[in-house]
């Protein structure tokens, strides 16, 4: 379903298909089922759907169509298949893959419900899961074996932003024969050149970037043709994690715009990052668009760009923490990203909780730690608001 268009003309105009009125605006197609002419055409869809004929919005809707033709074009994929959530489309690439005594590996530095699944989910069912620190190419070549049905890794990791090497990963997974399913919502679409580098199936929450409005709750996944229809589709249609067709359309609204508000928010970002290096009141900046980061070269390579999140440690503890995000007047306290407001997470006392402190302390999750999720606020308010929280004035 690929063509020569580029990126923001796919943006706009891939998959859309118009009714008999010609609406120039994507339709929403708020229905649960359809009607055949008569019953002969309903057994015939029952055998073998065409191209544009649905069933039942569990199984596929005209606008949730729409939607995975627009995000697979983009990513670069044969299909794409829309879920309910970005865990339902982590949980059902994994678990409509693998079964009772097959070998998955992932990277330790997990979004605390991936976390769940591969460790709870998978070992329950008798799937065994081997983890690695995902920036240790050594770790991933002991731990993949011909054994290994899949591996699994976010590209950038929560809070503290490492990278997942994707294009060595991936050779070493494919070497012994294992699919390679990567989370990218850190990277974004935009910045995404997963497929090209060697990844199987890229799986994202929706609900940040692609929607970038803090509106609605989706997920994605994008792979081969074989792949999201003859592995992932059974298992999502029967359990019940599609994609609603509301969502779908907003979500089509939102990606006319994906590209320009991807590309604003990680222009700021590297500002703030800049910024935020030069003051007395910060510790650590964590920006993989700084040529400080240790992975700076690998993130240029593979990303081109430094992304929408900045990370950075408040000199004087969860006290001095608190007391500037107490603080901010602009910038909001909160736990989503790739929102079109920006927003402050203390991840030490929220998103990362529940980790014991060793975990913490590997993962250098400490308590002075901020993740700023850069939105689309003019870049002058947001340090101005920045500089006044920590004080500066
Ligand atoms: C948010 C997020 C998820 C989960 O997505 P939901 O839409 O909240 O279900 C999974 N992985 C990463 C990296 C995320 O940031």
């Amino acid at each position: 379903m690929t063509n020569d268009w580029k990126t923001r003309t796919q943006l706009v105009h891939q998959g859309s298909r118009r009714s008999q009125y010609g609406e120039m605006a994507e339709a929403i197609f708020l229905t649960q089922g359809f009607v055949y002419p008569d019953a002969e055409s309903a057994e015939a869809r029952f055998v073998k759907a065409g191209e544009d004929e649905f069933i039942y919005a569990r199984y596929g809707n005209p606008t949730t169509r729409m939607f995975e033709e627009r995000i697979a074009a983009l990513e670069g994929t044969e299909d794409a298949f829309a879920t309910a959530s970005g865990m339902a489309a982590v949980s059902g690439a994994l678990m409509s893959l693998v079964r009772a005594g097959d070998h998955v590996v992932s990277s330790r530095a997990l979004f605390g419900s991936c976390l769940y699944v591969l460790e709870e989910v998978l070992q329950k069912f008798g799937v065994k899961v081997t983890f690695v620190d995902g920036a240790d190419l050594g770790q991933w070549r002991t731990a993949v074996t011909p054994d290994t049905k899949a591996i699994f890794f976010e590209s950038m990791s929560n809070p503290t932003l490492e990278l997942v090497d994707i294009r060595s990963v991936s050779e070493i997974a494919h070497t012994a024969g294992a699919l390679v399913i990567c989370d990218n919502v850190f990277a974004t679409p935009i910045y995404s050149r997963a497929v090209e580098q060697g990844a199987d199936v890229v799986v994202y929450s929706t609900t940040k970037h692609i929607d970038g409005q803090g509106r609605a709750l989706g997920g994605v996944v994008c792979g081969t043709k074989d792949f999201v229809r003859k592995t992932l589709e059974p298992y999502m249609k029967h359990t019940g994690g599609s994609m609603s067709p509301f969502t779908a359309w907003m979500h089509l609204n939102g990606m006319a715009t994906l590209d320009l508000r991807v590309r604003a928010s990680a222009a700021s970002a590297l500002k703030i990052a800049e910024t935020l290096a030069g003051w007395s009141q910060v510790g650590r900046v964590i920006y993989p668009g700084l040529a400080s980061h240790p992975q700076h070269d690998l993130a240029m390579a593979q990303m081109g760009n430094g992304g929408t999140l900045v990370t950075f440690e408040v000199a004087g503890g969860k006290e001095a923490a608190f007391r500037f995000m107490n603080a901010l007047g602009i910038v909001k306290i909160s736990n989503n990203l790739g929102d079109a407001k920006t927003i402050a997470t203390h991840p030490a006392t929220t998103t990362h909780q529940r980790l014991p402190q060793d975990q913490k302390d590997a993962l250098g999750i400490t308590p002075g730690l901020i993740r700023l999720s850069v939105g689309l606020e003019d870049t002058d308010d947001l340090i101005a608001d920045l500089a006044q929280a920590l004080g500066r004035n």
